[in-house]
């Protein structure tokens, strides 16, 4: 059935239902920036429910507008592009799984949709899930005309570094539909990214269009969208604000203006531009999330210095401070010596207790780890009090976070993903041996499967994996391919790679230029070099994993001579295996039931040497190695454990207060005996007189007084405490 159209400028007066425009025109006049909005009143108005939702979807009544797409479907007849329809208009209104549902639901009516596929790949690449591009692809295979689809693959290549493609996809759909405008939207962020200028493209959107309204409010909000996905967050933010200014009521561009403002580190004007896009209806998870973390900011504490600004929950602010402050500026001097510069100012970290507030944070964040994340020079991250006790240590995490830090700004923010990260995972290693690089079972079997990419491919890896591990896979490939350059080239060239990248050379380029060699050379040294390493742990993992199941066994039939007789064969397979009911916590076990304390001790060391962190064998070893007379190495391993789970802990901190102070280690043993304060202790008066005894013996009187008032505050009648303020009182000496 043909459908009776209206010339746009008539629609006014045209009063019958069966005159109204189709949809298509309607939404092609918005996206225009034409006056749409009596077109979509007139579609209101249809006999027809699909029309009516479309309507009522462009006036933005979205109930009205879900409740004539849910008659509209419910005839068994209806077609299978009214599914698609309504699966976009969830998909606008923050309902993905929904919106999947009912592209599924289209499909099993109609297996040829094209559209079905395009929305099924939309969702997808807002979800990194990596199956976007092949959803585009077999929406093109059914129907070739299809712009949109060309649009997202070239939105898709272009965050997977692959810039010609980004490039020919665009071409393709603008071929197809001369006002492709989000194709020429990519064309621009090509552009930018290459730091060359975009305004041709710009221009054409601008003669595509009226040059506003939201078809050009999306195109800016688009550009905004690839430069904050490719570290170019400060240059994403003028482009959102274009978008709010083309069309003042995109809500999203706002929300997305906010939370770029955000990363950014700023306050008022993302919380201004947030509760905007909120109050107006636009209520997706990332809006809210943000919203709800500027409020939880009055639980946070800020302490500055003269280089770092650190954000702490107040309920944790002083047992996490010192050791955050001293480790940062560790980290700060190791970082400019080695990257040979110093950053422009402060570094600002926050760090979240409760992992939900933290993940907004990383909303919208493709292959970014969980436990961090870096926005030029703010840092988010994890509390350890957030995650379970052994699962995360926050000193490998805050070096890995400060040279994200240092390379986005050596290079300027241009530096491809796989380098920036793998950068990062090699520092950890740089810092402590036991932190470097995890030979996880997935990558294992990742590297038995010979799935590792090829290192010009490898940031498609971190934004479209193929599997579910790539991501973990590709941060272990990315650490590797750091040592690897450090062992056979030296530590200089990866600063000199560093210094290639902020010249915007490609990846393969700066291989060749580097290391005096191709990118596909490079991929077979690496593989090499990778299978002389690990092939015998990948060639032999299905018999570990066999013999490790066959030790547990044994370990839980009590049979303790079989698992110390069984176990170096098992551990001798795959010694980096440390998670999960690891060969030596079993064989460690199995020594304490005979009682031989000399080999647990060796066992357990091992085990924290190879990456273990579980804090019960942490703690285990520790006394074990007191008991042993060994106390530095005691204390060495109760210093391990403040990286992994310095809270709540009263006991450890006390402990190790002591086997420092004995060792007249007393700047740590105040540190220690500082956090037990901090922990509310049940024995509070006994924590300030230690923390009075080592400030004493540091030669800090005045400290040494205020902490034994504090004791005597606590339990006035408390014998040692009234002897030591006697002490200070008598023997009055120089003030430190
Ligand atoms: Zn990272």
């Amino acid at each position: 059935m043909k459908r009776a159209t209206c010339i746009p400028a008539l629609l006014l007066a045209c009063a019958l239902p069966a005159c109204a425009a189709a949809p298509s025109e309607c939404w092609k006049l918005r996206k225009n920036g034409r006056e749409a909005q009596p077109c979509f009143e007139q579609l209101t108005q249809s006999r027809n429910a699909y029309e009516r939702a479309e309507g009522f979807w462009g006036l933005e009544q979205w109930e009205q507008a879900n409740a004539q797409f849910r008659l509209a479907t419910q005839p068994q007849d209806s077609p299978a592009q009214y599914k698609v329809r309504w699966g976009e208009l969830l998909h606008e209104r923050f309902n993905d799984s929904d919106a999947a549902n009912l592209f599924r639901e289209a499909l099993a009516k109609d297996p040829n949709n094209a559209a079905a596929f395009l929305g099924l790949g939309t969702l997808s690449a807002d979800n990194f899930d990596g199956r976007a591009a092949q959803y585009a692809g077999k929406a093109l295979t059914l129907d070739p005309k299809l712009a949109a689809a060309h649009e997202l693959l070239a939105d898709v290549a272009l965050l997977n570094e692959d810039r010609d493609t980004a490039i020919s996809e665009a071409d393709k759909a603008i071929a197809l539909s001369p006002d492709a405008i989000d194709a020429m939207a990519i064309h621009a962020a090509v552009e930018i990214l290459a730091d060359r200028p975009p305004d041709a493209w710009f221009a054409r959107i601008q003669s595509a269009t009226t040059g506003k309204g939201p078809g050009v409010a999306e195109t800016y909000a688009r550009v905004g969208r690839q430069l904050e996905l490719h570290y170019r967050y400060e240059d994403a933010v003028p482009y959102y604000r274009k978008a709010v200014v083309s069309d003042p009521s995109d809500w999203s561009a706002h929300s997305a203006l906010g939370i770029d403002l955000m990363r950014m580190g700023q306050q008022d004007e993302p919380y201004k531009e947030l509760e905007l896009a909120y109050n107006n209806g636009y209520r997706d998870a990332a809006t809210v999330n943000s919203l709800r973390l500027i409020d939880s900011y009055k639980n946070f504490d800020t302490y500055r210095d003269n280089q770092t600004i650190i954000r702490l929950n107040k309920s944790e602010a002083a047992i996490l401070l010192p050791y955050m402050q001293a480790e940062l500026h560790t980290i700060l001097s190791t970082y400019e010596q080695k990257y040979k510069m110093t950053l422009p100012g402060p570094v600002q970290v926050e760090v979240y207790p409760n992992h939900e507030d933290f993940a907004v944070r990383t909303t919208g964040m493709p292959g970014l780890g969980a436990l961090g994340v870096t926005f030029g020079e703010v840092v988010a991250m994890d509390s350890p009090s957030a995650r379970k006790p052994g699962d995360f240590n926050w000193g490998a995490t805050i070096w890995h976070e400060m040279s994200h830090v240092f390379i986005l700004t050596a290079t300027n923010h241009r530096v491809p993903r796989w380098f920036t990260e793998g950068l990062a995972v090699y520092e950890e290693g740089q810092r402590a041996p036991e932190w470097r690089n995890r030979l996880t079972p997935d990558v294992v079997v990742a590297i038995r499967d010979k799935k590792l990419l090829p290192v010009a491919k490898l940031d498609r890896g971190f934004v479209s994996p193929d599997y579910p591990a790539q991501v973990i896979v590709s941060y272990f490939e990315a650490g590797s391919i750091c040592n690897f350059i450090g062992e056979k080239w030296g530590q200089d060239k990866l600063l000199d790679i560093v210094h290639s990248f902020a010249k915007l050379e490609t990846t393969p380029d700066a291989i060749q230029k580097n290391l005096g060699i191709t990118a596909d050379q490079f991929d077979i040294q690496f593989l090499a070099w990778i299978n002389q390493k690990y092939g015998s742990q990948a060639a032999h993992f299905d018999e570990w994993h066999q013999k490790l199941k066959q030790l547990v066994e044994a370990m839980q039939q009590k049979q303790y001579d079989a698992v110390l007789k069984d176990g170096p064969a098992v551990l001798a397979l795959y010694p980096e295996y440390v998670d999960d009911a690891n060969v030596y916590e079993l064989m460690a076990a199995a020594h304490r039931e005979r009682k031989d304390a000399k080999s647990e001790t060796a066992t357990l060391a091992s085990y924290v040497q190879a990456g273990g962190q579980s804090p019960d064998a942490l703690k285990r070893l520790a006394d074990l190695q007191s008991a042993g007379g060994d106390n530095s190495a005691a204390a060495a391993t109760l210093e391990r454990l403040t990286y992994i789970y310095p809270v709540k802990d009263e006991v450890l901190h006390h402990k190790l207060g002591d086997l420092l102070f004995a060792q007249k280690k007393f700047a740590g043993a105040i540190r220690e005996y500082n956090a037990v304060v901090a922990s509310n202790p049940v024995d509070k008066a006994g924590a300030e007189y230690n923390l009075a005894q080592a400030y004493l013996a540091a030669g800090q009187r005045d400290k040494a007084q205020d902490s034994v008032l504090a004791a005597l505050e606590a339990a006035p009648g408390y014998r040692p405490a009234q002897k030591l303020l006697l002490e200070l009182n008598s023997s009055p000496s120089k003030s430190n």
